[in-house]
């Protein structure tokens, strides 16, 4: 099955389209600047990047391309739009609606649609996303695969916050977590690399990139994560200040004569190790920079591995001992001294770091000693691939309930 993966930003729009029997990736592109102007990329294997301008006012438009280029008779991987037989959309949000995937119907669509004050940046844009794929794909299957659906099974007292507990009944306040497509995928992945089933693991999963989260995974399931009501809880990030004293916001706004919305945006994107470095969100300019004699940057450095060691020993003890800490993304892939230097600090339960397998980047690997008391591991995510295999088993189901209907008419 040809399976078209679609990630909807408020102004880009990422896909791939997937084999689902082989699991290769068929091509794939972003289109950028959407209601500005129009920037296409499409990538496909043994031909060279293409990139081009083209007018996108709206996201359909931006489908529209899409959809042409894929079935571009020179460089595309279709012939018809008939031959996408579904599509899988990332949703941000699902409240505490969605615990797992779901057919995308219009019931759905109104049910996410009411989630969306929790996530005004997010979830208003995925919904034209969707809606611009079922005007240009009417008969095609779209399914929803939601970032905090793999934490609703967190237990209450994981997910409360210490705030009047109306609010949560009334706006139901609380952490939801995100990334959850990522660790589901990964935590499930380490299982099967190791043999084991998830049901007999405690799994630290690391999600480190541009925005960071934490979860554990305890049997298979989410207990705890680090992202909260919003993806701008827990570890501190690229431009995000994760976990601060509430009081900040108020103190920055007075201070900076700023409104609420205006202190919200610096720690949503001045934050993090840029705020704190004043040199780049990005881990590899920091670490040239920290090399060069930079002190913030080094500080920046210092205080992620803090945040990222506090979060995980935490998770140790909520889940009162750990088999596996991986580390996934694009520093947790990618930086070994990110990986070196969090792991430093769990030496107490018998984790050795192997500084030759350690030397690794972007490839599933075994980075502890074959002694080690813990696994620590290097896992890749593939949240599209997630997507894609979600997508499959949601809409083969419903061609086999469709089928038992017929025959039971
Ligand atoms: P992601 O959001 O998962 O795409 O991760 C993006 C971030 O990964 C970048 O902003 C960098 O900070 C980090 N990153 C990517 N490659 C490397 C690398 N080779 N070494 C260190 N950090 C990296």
């Amino acid at each position: 099955m040809k399976v078209l993966v679609i990630n909807c930003g408020s102004s880009s729009l990422k896909y791939q389209v997937i084999d689902s029997d082989t699991e290769n990736v068929l091509a794939k592109g972003l289109c950028e600047r959407i209601g500005i102007d129009g920037v296409l990329t499409y990538q496909k294997p043994g031909i060279d990047k293409i990139k081009f301008e083209a007018p996108m006012p709206k996201h359909r438009q931006a489908v529209e391309l899409v959809l042409k280029q894929l079935m571009d008779p020179e460089v595309g991987v279709i012939k018809s739009i008939d031959e996408i037989q579904a599509v899988g959309h990332r949703m941000v949000h699902g409240g505490e609606k969605f615990a797992c995937s779901t057919l995308l119907t219009d019931e759905v669509l109104q049910t996410v649609e009411s989630c969306n004050d929790l996530a005004p940046l997010h979830n208003p844009p995925t919904l034209v996303g969707v809606n611009a794929c079922k005007e240009l794909m009417p008969t095609t299957p779209m399914v929803g695969v939601f970032d905090t659906a793999f934490h609703q099974t967190m237990p209450a007292e994981a997910y409360i916050y210490g705030v009047p507990y109306e609010y949560y009944e009334k706006y139901t306040l609380r952490r939801f977590g995100f990334h959850g497509t990522s660790h589901r995928f990964v935590s499930q992945r380490v299982a099967e690399i190791l043999g084991k089933k998830p049901e007999d693991l405690k799994i630290i999963v690391c999600h480190l990139g541009n925005g960071s989260s934490i979860t554990a995974v305890d049997h298979g399931k989410s207990v705890d994560t680090s992202m909260g009501l919003t993806p701008l809880g827990g570890v501190i990030m690229g431009t995000r200040c994760g976990d601060i004293d509430p009081t900040v916001v108020e103190y920055v706004a007075q201070k900076e004569d700023l409104s609420l919305e205006e202190a919200m945006a610096v720690m949503n994107k001045k934050s993090g190790v840029l705020g704190i470095s004043g040199v780049s969100s990005d881990f590899r300019d920091l670490e040239e920079a920290a090399a060069n004699g930079n002190e913030r940057a080094d500080l920046a450095l210092k205080t992620f591995v803090h945040t990222v060691v506090k979060t995980v020993g935490s998770y140790v003890a909520v889940m009162n001992g750990v088999d596996v800490i991986v580390f996934t993304a694009g520093i947790g892939e990618n930086d070994t001294a990110i990986r070196a230097s969090v792991l430093e600090h769990f030496g107490y339960l018998g984790v050795t770091l192997d500084p030759v397998a350690n030397d690794v980047h972007g490839k599933e690997r075994i980075i502890s000693t074959k002694d080690s008391k813990v696994t620590a591991m290097v896992v890749p995510t593939n949240e599209e691939l997630a997507i894609c295999r979600d997508t499959v088993e949601i809409v083969t189901k419903k061609v086999v309930e469709e089928a038992v209907k017929e025959v039971l008419k």
